[in-house]
């Protein structure tokens, strides 16, 4: 299978070329893409004979082409280039690529026609019924990297759709589950960066520390499974063994199980429709002996209602969720706010992007990349207000 990688350096982009250079006759590499850190592109693309790695920043471009001569690997750098290497006819594209920088490039590859193994779920949430559309047009099938998603792909049936009670995704509740809002005030990035189960990029990590990333899936999930947006719910599962479920007018409840890797997952996309091999460790469920599950505490974690909140005003309200979600988390990662202050900013920022009339459905990808940019820079300024107030 000719594959490309687009977050080719990331968690989910290494995760890929490990079970690809586990199986080296299945896979015929292509492109590889990242978005700085050539070095760490360049050794990726040798290990797994890629056709052509392309760096986004164009600055580290000639330390990419630097430590790709005399390999007989290609090398580009620059946004256009990024562009150029996800439409490379391929089978499938790993969209691995975070926030909505993925958009594009994920876009642009799916107009190609090849399978998507999705796992940039920005892309999404941002723009996802014109991406799902552009995808359906090109022929260009969308399989569901995200665990949870991933789950409920393995265990809903197709011809029982109208027989789904509910969808539920489960939720680990992240490091600060038990936490108090006042210990949680005072939480630092290095705490909130300390996942208990996944090992994952630091945007994510956040998001699943806040909720919002439970949020997000939920909008994701209401995309991928059109036919049953309505029925999705939430259960936290702080072993993150259970990933998924969906229940039945039966009184059957079918869930997917696997040990916390992501592995999982990318390789059941990997090898669609087929099953492939992994090195992931097996559940042994006499050892787990316990598997626990609660409701969310929308108090404590604000954001996972402030998303299901944009996910029923619809497209437009979820891409100003999104960017602004992006840039408060950055703010957070960088210490200039505190970490109740995302959610507190993403709320704000909605707020003031509706007041503006800004929240207008968008029906082209210009339209959403406007609303994106005008939902950070008011999210920007609300980073500026908080920080400027902060001890
Ligand atoms: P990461 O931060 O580890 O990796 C992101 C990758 O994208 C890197 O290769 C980076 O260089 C590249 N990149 C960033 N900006 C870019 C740009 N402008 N142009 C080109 N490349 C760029 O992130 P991750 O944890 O691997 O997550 C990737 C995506 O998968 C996210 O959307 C995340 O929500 C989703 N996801 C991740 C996990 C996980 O376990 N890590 C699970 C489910 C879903
Ligand atoms: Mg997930």
């Amino acid at each position: 299978m000719r594959l490309s990688v687009l977050g080719a350096t990331g968690s989910i982009g290494r995760s890929t070329l490990d079970l690809v250079a586990r199986a080296p006759e299945r896979f015929q590499v292509v492109a590889l893409v990242g978005g700085s850190r050539p070095q760490e592109l360049a050794e990726a693309a040798k290990a797994v004979r890629a056709e052509i790695a392309v760096v986004a920043d164009a600055a580290a471009g000639p330390a990419l082409r630097d430590a790709l001569a005399g390999t007989g690997i290609a090398s580009a750098a620059g946004e256009a280039a990024v562009l150029e290497a996800a439409t490379r006819p391929v089978d499938m594209v790993m969209a691995a690529i975070t926030g909505a920088a993925g958009l594009a490039p994920t876009l642009a590859a799916a107009r190609t026609g090849s399978t998507i193994a999705l796992a940039n779920k920005e892309c999404l949430v941002c723009a996802g019924e014109l991406f799902l559309q552009e995808a359906a047009r090109h022929g260009a099938r969308v399989l569901p990297v995200d665990s949870e998603h991933n789950a409920i792909y393995q265990v809903l049936e197709q011809r029982n759709l109208a027989m789904v009670d509910t969808i539920l995704l489960t939720a680990s509740g992240g490091p600060f589950r038990t936490w108090t809002m006042e210990e949680m005030e005072r939480a630092t990035a290095a705490q909130a960066l300390k996942h208990p189960n996944w090992s994952m990029g630091a945007k994510i990590t956040i998001d699943s520390a806040t909720l919002m990333n439970k949020g997000l899936e939920v909008i994701e999930a209401s995309l991928l499974f059109p036919e049953v947006a309505d029925r999705i719910d939430v259960v936290v599962h702080p072993q993150s063994l259970v990933h998924g479920l969906v229940a039945y007018a039966d009184g059957s409840m079918l869930a997917q199980l696997g040990k916390p890797d992501m592995r999982t997952p990318i390789a059941y996309c990997l090898g669609w429709p087929e099953r492939m091999a992994t090195p992931v460790g097996r559940l042994d469920l006499a050892a787990i002996g316990t598997l626990t599950f609660e409701a969310p505490d929308r108090a404590r974690f604000p954001a996972l209602g402030l998303a299901m909140a944009a996910l029923r005003r619809r497209q437009g309200t979820t891409t100003a969720l999104n960017g602004a979600n992006e840039v408060a988390v950055a703010a957070f990662l960088e210490g200039r706010i505190g970490f109740l202050d995302i959610a507190r900013i993403v709320e704000t920022v909605i707020e003031r992007s509706d007041a503006l009339g800004m929240l207008q459905e968008p029906t082209s990808l210009e339209a959403v990349f406007a609303l994106d940019a005008g939902a950070r820079r008011l999210a920007d300024e609300s980073v500026h207000t908080v920080a400027a107030l902060r001890p």
